[in-house]
């Protein structure tokens, strides 16, 4: 197979994935024909508000949850600022502990930042350098005045899968909330919030081919959080606002879609993923895998290179029609290394010469394929125009599982 700058290859579904056409015909008449307002008593707000139920049930059985315990939500970056400064501030608390990782996403990160304005305190517990949170410094970190958990069930740049059920069971024992960000976990991982004994988790639907602007946040009977959006009063009074009917539908379909197809669609990614976990180190030389070898989500391949950018690989790689990314997308535009990456103990540079590909439900080995084809020559061709090299190297320090 020869390259093609015509060809168009997605591996960049942890940054956003395609509506799949089961779940955009579910939404369409939601804009159409079926446009009531949920909270609305006559024939068209109660067709509405049927089909939320629906929707919030299928999310439900997701996770294992009962459908009232689901907040919709405008996504992930909603739904865990929602957990956090819900929980922090219940009833007007404005002091206390959170411990939570180095390695959240920003969704996490900057509400405990914000809170800290208020006198909260922030222990961010570090990793190894396969980027696993340590349990143990977990339970060393809990205070008398520790409010809350939150841990990310699986992390967004390196699919580092954290131990959740563990963290769960603490938490329990303990007596404090504890809350996951599982945008990227869900429908790559079977999750049931019952037996991780997870008290709040987010989601997003455009993570597993459902719409943008639209997640849930699971809150288990019980937990005590308090509105951070206040007005009318929808979803039980803890998020007003007219709820996304379209979005939410489609959020429901992928939900359905996503627990239906979880056990095919994770083999089949995989065994791609696993193909070029292997290939890459063999293909390109001074390349690595960041992350855990094996603790990892089936679909994220994460690779270093040395003596290279990662911007210009990710725009070399576009020109034939690759689409991939280095950091996480939330971050790209700005030339900060990855958080996440630093927090491995990788240095700026090794950060900055990093490409994660996250394969999804439709890729095939033939797109697998044609990227071990093109890598490398990108890869050496880059390193051309390099003032990097081995002879020149960039500094010291290592990290992440050097698998060469
Ligand atoms: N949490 C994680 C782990 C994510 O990967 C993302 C998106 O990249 C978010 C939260 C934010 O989700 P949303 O884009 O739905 O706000």
């Amino acid at each position: 197979m020869t390259a093609s700058p015509k060809k168009r290859v997605y591996f960049d579904h942890s940054a956003t994935t395609r509506v799949l056409p089961e779940v955009h015909e579910a939404m369409t008449p939601f804009f159409l024909e079926r446009f009531g307002n949920p909270s609305s008593i006559h024939s068209f707000g109660r067709e509405a508000k049927a089909a939320l139920e629906e929707a919030r049930k299928k999310v439900a059985d997701l996770i294992n949850a009962d459908p009232t315990e689901i907040v919709l939500t405008s996504g992930g970056t909603e739904s865990d600022n929602l957990a956090i400064k819900g929980t922090a501030m219940y009833k007007g608390k404005m002091k206390g502990h959170i411990i939570t990782t180095t390695i959240e996403h920003h969704a996490v990160l900057e509400p405990c930042e914000y809170l800290k304005r208020f006198g909260f305190e922030i222990t961010h517990i570090p990793v190894s350098s396969e980027g696993l949170v340590d349990f143990a410094e977990i339970e060393r970190a809990i205070r008398n005045d520790t409010v809350l958990i939150t841990v990310m069930t699986a992390n967004n740049e390196i699919g580092t899968i954290q131990p959740v059920k563990d963290i769960g069971k603490l938490a329990k024992a303990k007596g404090i909330p504890f809350h996951t960000d599982a945008v990227q976990a869900i429908g790559k991982l079977p999750i049931d919030v019952k037996s991780d004994n997870i008290d709040m988790l987010s989601l997003s639907a455009h993570k597993f081919h459902g719409p943008k602007g639209v997640g849930a946040l699971y809150v288990k009977k019980g937990t005590k959080i308090e509105p951070i959006l206040l007005g009318g009063g929808q979803e039980r009074g803890l998020r007003s606002s007219t709820v996304n009917v379209a979005g939410a539908v489609g959020l429901g379909k992928a939900a359905e879609i996503a627990k239906r197809d979880m056990e095919p669609t994770c083999q089949k990614m995989k065994r791609l993923r696993d193909k070029m976990v292997e290939a890459v180190p063999e293909l390109v030389p001074h390349s690595y895998v960041n992350g855990h070898k094996t603790t990892r989500l089936v679909n994220n391949a994460h690779f270093r290179f040395d003596f290279i950018e990662g911007e210009g690989l990710i725009l070399q790689l576009d020109f034939k029609g690759i689409a991939a990314s280095t950091g996480s997308a939330c971050s790209t535009g700005s030339l900060e290394p990855s958080h996440v990456l630093l927090a491995l103990g990788l240095t700026h540079e090794q950060a900055h010469g990093s490409l994660r590909v996250t394969l999804g439900r439709e890729n095939t080995e033939e797109e697998v394929d044609y990227l071990l084809e093109v890598l490398p020559g990108v890869v050496s061709k880059l390193r051309e125009i390099s003032p990097f090299s081995a002879e020149r190297p960039m500094g010291p320090g290592t990290g992440g599982s050097c698998v060469q």
